[in-house]
């Protein structure tokens, strides 16, 4: 029998499955990237014995890398995960309009380039309508408190109002357990949960390894600082 990947746990499939309550309440749909933040949320989602149901989006991003990862985490995890597409938005770096910014921070306001309008909307109101379908009363996805400052529908008042809206609505809450957290600290969740951090994949590039330069690598990289010997003693160092 495959290990249990969470911590905690004794085993994958039985001993997972045998913690688990399946009622509405504790059905939830998360959004899965196949980046870093969504992928400690289907880790935290399971150490809180939720029924998760994974959730990719192809938007038209430039490239496919993320879901294949988000694919490879599902698996991971033993988890439901089916991927919806959307009509290509374009007017983003991200979905090939202009280069990607590369050799400044995160939160540089050039990364603004990188901002696809209105995907983080139209991406929660997919899991919404997939939440009430499937039976969920939640929705999760892994805005984080450095996404703030260039992507506005990752801010904490976004996260209130939408869930609000679909609530009413729905009857299902979204939320963004990662929004008091910074990058480190999740990556300190990472290591220290044993989440697969090498199946994942952050870079806005397609190659065939991450870049390094881009915003979304500096980050990670910064990230990891100091985190790596550990990474290291638990076999998910990337770096
Ligand atoms: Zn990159």
């Amino acid at each position: 029998m495959q290990p249990c990947p969470v911590s905690g746990l004794s085993s994958y499939t039985q001993g997972c499955s045998r913690f688990v309550r399946d009622n509405n309440d504790s059905r939830v749909v998360v959004l899965l990237s196949g980046g870093l933040d969504s992928t400690c949320l289907i880790n935290k989602a399971i150490v809180d014995h939720r029924v998760v149901f994974g959730l990719g989006v192809d938007y038209g991003q430039r490239h496919k890398k993320e879901l294949a990862s988000a694919k490879m985490i599902a698996e991971y995890y033993g988890i439901s995960f089916s991927v919806l597409r959307m009509p290509v938005i374009s007017g983003s770096s991200l979905t090939g309009d202009g280069d990607v910014p590369t050799g400044i921070h995160y939160s540089d306001h050039r990364q603004s380039s990188t901002v696809v309008p209105g995907r983080n909307m139209l991406m929660i109101g997919l899991a919404i309508s997939e939440a009430v379908k499937l039976g969920c009363s939640e929705v999760w996805y892994g805005a984080h408190s450095g996404d703030a400052f260039v992507y506005h529908d990752c801010r904490e008042d976004f996260v209130d109002y939408i869930s609000y809206a679909a609530n009413i609505g729905y009857g299902v809450k979204v939320s963004a357990p990662w929004i008091k957290y910074n990058k480190k600290q999740i990556a300190e969740y990472a290591v220290l949960n044993r989440v697969p951090v090498e199946l994942t994949w952050s870079c806005y590039l397609g190659q065939d390894v991450p870049c390094g330069s881009c915003g979304a690598c500096i980050e990670r990289k910064e990230s990891f600082q100091g985190l790596c010997n550990e990474q290291n003693r638990t076999g998910t160092c990337i770096s």
